[in-house]
């Protein structure tokens, strides 16, 4: 994903908010690993460690089809249905990829419906590294890439226990990190493109939808991004509403965090009211840092606690 500038008129517009939800967190913050909701931190963290053993999970990569291998058996034995959209793209410079979008759906039967999606591929270079010989490598994507996947592994632990009150499906994208975020953009976010042109049913409208990116940082601080901000304002009200219930206002923060370029635009072009939920301030963010020592149990249990929360509350 890649930030983009903000406009004043949003930023005057969240200050001008006030101070509703603020001052109620302090200590439940620090016992997320084990939650209200029955989301484990500690097991999300494991399932992260498990996709980050692989290794880099570049698309067309031996360890991408393995670990792609690992998350549709996790999910058939965790959800009721997985559906896999196996297509082959080609890139701007003609290289043919397989990629595997998939789809694990709890209760398939209802129509009111919530989607959460986050990527599982890795990038193929680490551009941001701080040598040439590093930034020639793919990066290792503990945050971004295996942090998602680890998070919805844990919420299929808790929702086979118990049942959303909704219908969700956790849709991991692939092809997210690809190529060049530009403007141009080449070859990125090509999972969720191909979702957003091929819907599980033609009717197919979620009530709205989270795209969870870059979540397990250890120092966790996730504000606002400005494009979710201004295209599903009440999306972003939900959640941050549902994550300050849980005490967890000191890391869903009222700030903005400018616009980025991720998974959940496509689906806004879409017509789906889809949001993101990101920390992008992360220094090995696509560099060879990027390792399971940078991110906690505990940034994921808060997050996986929301998510779990948002589809199981009455
Ligand atoms: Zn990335």
């Amino acid at each position: 994903m890649k930030p983009v500038l903000v406009s004043f008129a949003i930023l005057v517009a969240i200050a001008c908010r006030g101070d509703a939800q603020k001052g109620t967190s302090e200590s439940n913050a620090t016992k997320a690993t084990k939650t209200s909701t029955g989301f484990s931190g500690a097991a999300a963290y494991n399932y992260a460690k498990a996709q980050f053993d692989f290794g880099p999970r570049v698309p067309g990569t031996p360890a991408a089809q393995r670990a792609g291998d690992w998350i549709i058996r996790q999910m058939r034995s965790r959800a009721d249905t997985v559906v896999v959209q196996s297509f082959t793209y080609t890139t701007a410079d003609g290289k043919k990829l397989q990629l595997r979008n998939i789809l694990a759906r709890f209760r398939p039967e209802l129509k009111d419906r919530v989607l959460y999606l986050t990527h599982w591929d890795s990038r193929p270079i680490a551009e941001s590294a701080a040598t040439d010989a590093e930034r020639k490598m793919p990066t290792p994507a503990a945050n971004d890439g295996a942090s998602g996947v680890g998070m919805f592994v844990a919420l299929g632990d808790a929702l086979k226990k118990k049942k959303p009150n909704v219908g969700v499906d956790l849709l991991f994208t692939d092809g997210e990190d690809y190529g060049q975020f530009g403007p141009p953009e080449v070859d990125v976010l090509i999972g969720a493109k191909y979702f957003a042109t091929h819907l599980p049913s033609p009717d197919y409208h979620p009530l709205y939808g989270v795209l969870f990116d870059m979540i397990g940082d250890k120092d966790l601080r996730i504000p606002y991004e400005m494009i979710s901000f201004q295209r599903a304002p009440e999306v972003v009200a939900r959640v941050w509403q549902t994550a300050a219930d849980l005490g967890y206002s000191d890391v869903f923060v009222e700030e903005s965090g400018g616009e980025i370029i991720d998974d959940h635009v496509p689906l806004l072009d879409a017509g789906l009211h889809v949001i993101d939920v990101i920390d992008l301030t992360y220094p090995p963010h696509h560099t060879p840092q990027d390792t399971m020592d940078k991110i906690s149990p505990r940034s994921l249990g808060i997050v996986g606690d929301v998510a779990t929360a948002l589809v199981t509350r009455e």
